[in-house]
């Protein structure tokens, strides 16, 4: 077991090193990336220099794949799914809400008396909510309400959302925030895509949120209209779905390395 422990430690710290690289990485090949394209809209760019700026071009954005890549491997951390009751989950955590939000948002959780358990890592879902949390706040700068609310919900066809057919919790954060146009919603689980300018967002977020809920088994959906605000819609799987009464769910997620 401590022999466990040390790998999904030392795994944790290459995926947190490979993350910080990326990133920075990743704010170089942006930099490479806008002179170069400065230099494709200059009119005294000589024309046999223009082949050799393209050039160079396809391959910042080669290195950008490259980088989305790490990022990718960076969030597969060993998870450690364990039955989570989502309402005692949210409400252990509405102080830290709470104060994510700020004073001018109002927060209205409710769930029904008896939701089954899902099968998720506690931690790094509490680490999705603030995150979301954060999101809503920002979407909300003159205050509103975030409506944070769960149902069971049985899946036939989940083929649309990446999962397979089951029980699953659908859990829904919804703010009545500025909401986001077609673009940004297309783009908003992307890594490093953000429209908060430099120094605010950061564009992992939504990104890591969307890995988190991946690797537990579950699928992320983002709708929005503008006015009226964004709704954030997460399914997990029920613990002990497949076989009510079977032996106890492993405490660590079977190998979601390589
Ligand atoms: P960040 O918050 O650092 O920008 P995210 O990945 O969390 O990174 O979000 C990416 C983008 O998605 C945000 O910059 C914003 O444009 C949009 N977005 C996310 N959540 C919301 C929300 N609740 N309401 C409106 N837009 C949102």
């Amino acid at each position: 077991a401590r022999n466990a422990l040390f790998q999904s430690q030392k795994l944790e710290a290459v995926g947190q090193l490979t993350g910080g690289v990326a990133h920075d990485f990743n704010n170089l090949l942006m930099a490479i990336h806008g002179n170069l394209d400065l230099l494709t809209q200059r009119d005294d760019l000589p024309d046999r220099a223009r082949p050799l700026v393209a050039n160079a071009l396809s391959g910042v954005r080669r290195g950008v794949a490259l980088v989305q890549r790490m990022l990718a491997f960076a969030r597969r951390q060993q998870l450690h799914l364990a039955p989570v009751l989502l309402p005692d989950l949210v409400h252990g955590m509405a102080d830290l809400v709470r104060t994510s939000l700020g004073p001018s948002v109002l927060v209205e959780a409710s769930f029904p008396l008896s939701l089954p358990p899902v099968m998720a890592d506690a931690n790094q879902l509490e680490l999705c909510l603030l995150n979301l949390a954060v999101n809503a706040r920002d979407a909300m700068p003159d205050g509103g309400t975030l409506t944070i609310s769960a149902r069971a919900e049985s899946v036939q066809d989940g083929r649309a959302l990446g999962i397979g057919p089951g029980q699953y919790v659908r859990l829904s954060l919804a703010d009545t925030g500025e909401g986001m146009d077609e673009a940004t919603l297309s783009r908003a689980t992307e890594p490093f895509f953000t429209t908060k300018g430099v120094g605010k967002g950061t564009g992992l977020g939504l990104s890591m949120v969307h890995g988190i809920v991946q690797q537990c088994g579950g699928a992320l959906r983002l709708s929005s209209t503008r006015p009226g605000g964004t709704t954030v819609d997460i399914w997990l799987p029920v613990a002990g779905a497949l076989g009510l009464g079977a032996d106890a769910p492993p405490a660590i997620a079977p190998s979601t390395h390589y």
